[in-house]
């Protein structure tokens, strides 16, 4: 059953009205964001639309501002997923593994993650669990971060092989992506949902890797069906960006032309 209560009530604080299944519930305070509702992003979506894949920022560095979230690695050398302080990299060979310190992002998007809300939720399509979300969210004009966690039916991910200069653009090079499908896998997606207004900085809407609980699977979600899942929101209101400085970015045309 995708049923929910909306987000925006318990946000405001109201008492949770008797629900069916499944029944959001606020944090306890001390559980709560402590202030934190800020996103940090490397570099802009465009950019590496643009094939602009040569990387300076340290996963050190971004770790720094985060512990929580997604981008790639340099030569777009497969997904990364940040979760618990840790950043994964799935290759498309199908094997991951934890990013040292020193390996670098064009691009990555990353929060402090502490919860606003928590929800079971039952089995659900990544359009169905999607909707379901939107329908509790207080506004569509705010950053979000999501973590869904639980057994999922099936998963679908896609992970695209290291390029090599003279890059191709982004659309160009996810035609050698390699996709892979896991059934009956426990794991965590790690996900945005940011406004359309930022299109072009960021991904608008949903956007979720995964990682398996035995951190050897994940890719970016192409598709999904959970079992029932814990999905835990938070609202993000501050944004900000490390524009690179080399010179493929410092002469490209952005938005490509
Ligand atoms: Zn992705």
């Amino acid at each position: 059953m995708l049923k929910a209560k909306c987000l925006w009530v318990l946000l405001a604080g109201a008492s949770a009205a008797a629900q069916s299944h499944p029944v959001p519930q606020r944090l306890a305070a001390a559980a709560r964001g402590a202030g934190n509702d800020a996103v940090f992003q490397v570099s802009t979506l465009d950019a590496l639309s643009s094939g602009l894949y040569e990387a300076s920022f340290t996963i050190g560095q971004m770790k720094k501002h985060g512990d929580f979230g997604v981008g790639t690695y340099e030569g777009l050398d497969g997904e990364m997923i940040v979760l618990d302080g840790h950043a994964y990299q799935m290759r498309a060979n199908g094997i991951l593994s934890e990013a040292a310190d020193d390996m670098r992002t064009p691009f990555a998007v990353v929060t402090t993650f502490k919860p606003d809300v928590q929800f079971s939720v039952g089995r659900a399509s990544y359009a169905q669990l999607t909707d379901l979300i939107d329908s509790m969210l207080p506004s569509k004009n705010l950053f979000y971060a999501l973590r869904v966690h639980g057994p999922f039916t099936a998963i679908t991910t896609r992970s695209v092989g290291k390029q090599f200069l003279p890059y191709t653009p982004l659309a160009q090079a996810l035609t050698m992506q390699t996709v892979f499908a896991y059934n009956n896998i426990a794991g965590t997606a790690v996900g945005f949902r940011s406004p359309a207004f930022v299109s072009g900085i960021n991904q608008a809407g949903y956007h979720f890797h995964f990682v398996s609980d035995d951190r050897k699977s994940g890719g970016h979600a192409l598709s999904f069906t959970t079992e029932e899942v814990t999905v835990e929101v938070q609202v993000l209101r501050r944004h900000s960006i490390w524009l690179p400085e080399d010179e493929p970015f410092l002469k490209a045309t952005l938005p490509p032309q």
